[in-house]
């Protein structure tokens, strides 16, 4: 496996140039923007040597997959693990007995979900809401509108196991990243007015984490530009 180590080497050396660049662009201090390493698809061994060569931070997107792959043996040792799909609320159960971030909450129901399991597992969670950026409601992606944020965050901070960080959202497809970044950078400043501790943003995936960097990301979920193309779409 060592081929695949330098593989996953160079794609984090080639990313972590990327982020050096945008945030010097942008004028922000390197350490305030994290990389999380978007592993869906991968196999275990692919996280077991990402953690290897120092990350501290996976997301997968799918309960099944993720589930099989950290519940056997754990997320690899000083890892986070990082909820980042589309969350049915009879899976959020699971969800919450490995994941330490869920960066996908857009209801009520999976926030009632969310925090049974967490409270059930005797763990603290996490959570993000997803907004949904796109006008067009053909091209959407799951998230919360931008005007039920406010209630979602209330429902977030009364629950006893979920803590508020703050808002995740997905550029949509086709559309002009910036825009898209500049108006969850707005809804975060919002946000923040009424919850000051909530105060990340997860944005920005391999095609415009620079876009999402100028807009005051803190969260980058980058996947294909480290690991390659995911095996389900060679
Ligand atoms: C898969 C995925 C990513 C990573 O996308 P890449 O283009 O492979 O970097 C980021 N965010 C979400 C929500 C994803 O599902």
């Amino acid at each position: 496996m060592s081929a695949r180590r330098d593989e996953l080497a160079a794609g984090l050396a080639a990313v972590e140039e990327r982020i050096e660049r945008a945030c010097r662009d942008a004028g922000r201090p390197r350490e305030d923007v994290h990389l999380i390493v978007v592993t869906k698809f991968f196999p275990r061994s692919d996280l077991d040597l990402l953690a290897d060569l120092g990350v501290t931070d996976i997301g997968e997107n799918r309960e099944q997959e993720a589930s099989a792959k950290l519940a056997d043996g754990g997320t690899p040792r000083g890892v986070r693990a990082h909820f980042i799909g589309q969350l049915q609320s009879k899976k959020a159960g699971a969800v919450s007995r490995w994941a330490d971030v869920v960066h996908s909450v857009d209801r009520s129901k999976i926030v009632g979900a969310l925090a049974r399991g967490a409270h059930t597992a005797g763990r603290e969670l996490t959570a993000l809401i997803q907004v949904d950026l796109d006008p067009d409601p053909a091209g959407r992606r799951g998230g919360a509108q931008p005007a039920d944020v406010p209630a979602l965050a209330e429902e977030i901070v009364g629950s006893d196991s979920l803590r508020l960080g703050g808002l995740m959202a997905v550029a949509p497809l086709g559309g002009d990243p910036d825009e898209a970044f500049a108006r969850l950078s707005a809804l975060a400043q919002r946000l923040r007015e009424d919850h000051p501790r909530a105060d990340r943003i997860s944005a920005g995936m391999s095609g415009d984490l620079e876009a999402a960097v100028r807009h005051g990301a803190t969260h980058l979920r980058v996947g294909t530009a480290i690991l390659g193309v995911r095996p389900s779409q060679r």
